[in-house]
């Protein structure tokens, strides 16, 4: 396995660059600055972890910072193996980085097949290291040296805490946007993820790049589309549950993604109603 990933890296943009890790297919970003450089999500694990740092590495000796673009733990459970490297700031968004801190553990099932050392809990750098640094509705900019990177949010959607990553053209959008696989619902926002993904769209002209949480770049007529199937899919779970006369449950089939994952929609449509919604 190790060296795999080395030869993967695709640059997405003048300084920004995107490897495919294995197990979830996750898009873990680099931006190298002149004086420090950025990664973006830590891998599934240490496993996953190590073959990232090993590949960034190639690329550049340069200091490091981590970012976390959400509280899932394909994209977190790595850090452990990051802070080993000496890498202090760990950033992500406030929401995320309180999930981390207090419910991360409780997704190391996510991880049986990919990395059990870090299922199980037992092994180097399988402990669950919460962000130090983090973001919460301004956005903020880190000075790389030679160039900037900013971390943003654009409201509740794929999770509380998702943050996205603007270098230069190039928009890291964490699992905002989903390439290759439909988005997952569990524990989302669907109204308002809806909402961000118009602000996304609305940055266009400035980040003609996009890189998902995982799969193939993008550029923003895939997240128009993604976005207007979300909303159309939305209305048929809420046309769904205000008709008492049907299950809800049967609108199912006719919703654009997996049966689990329509489920997944179909509650949270329901649970995140109204106006307590976050
Ligand atoms: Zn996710």
């Amino acid at each position: 396995m190790s060296g795999k990933a080395t030869a993967a890296w695709r640059r997405a943009g003048a300084r920004a660059h995107a490897l495919r890790l294995d197990g979830f297919a996750v898009n873990a970003g680099l931006v190298i600055g002149d004086e420090q450089a950025a990664v973006i999500d830590s891998g599934a694990g240490p496993t996953e972890a190590a073959e990232l740092y090993a590949a960034v590495r190639i690329l550049t000796d340069l200091p490091l910072v981590l970012i976390n673009t959400h509280a899932h733990g394909d994209h977190f459970f790595g850090n452990a193996y990051f802070r080993a490297q000496g890498v202090v700031d760990i950033w992500a968004h406030a929401g995320a980085a309180t999930t981390i801190a207090s419910h991360g553990a409780e997704q190391r099932d996510l991880v049986l097949d990919v990395d059990p050392a870090m299922a199980a809990a037992k092994g180097p750098h399988t402990d669950i290291v919460a962000p130090t640094r983090t973001v919460g509705n301004e956005p903020v900019e880190l000075d790389l040296g030679g160039c900037s990177i900013r971390l943003f949010h654009l409201g509740p959607a794929h999770t509380d805490g998702d943050l996205l990553i603007a270098s230069g053209q190039v928009l890291f959008a964490g699992d905002l946007v989903e390439e290759g696989a439909k988005p997952q619902f569990g524990g989302s926002f669907p109204r308002p993820w809806v909402a961000a993904l118009g602000r996304l769209i609305a940055l266009g002209g400035s980040h003609p790049v996009v890189v998902p949480g995982h799969g193939e770049f993008v550029d923003m007529d895939f997240v128009r589309a993604q976005r207007d199937e979300l909303r159309a899919a939305i209305e048929m779970c809420r046309v769904a549950l205000e008709d008492p006369s049907t299950d809800p449950y049967r609108v199912i089939p006719s919703l654009p993604y997996d049966p689990i994952q329509s489920r997944h929609l179909l509650l949270r449509v329901r649970d995140t109603a109204g106006p307590q919604q976050k």
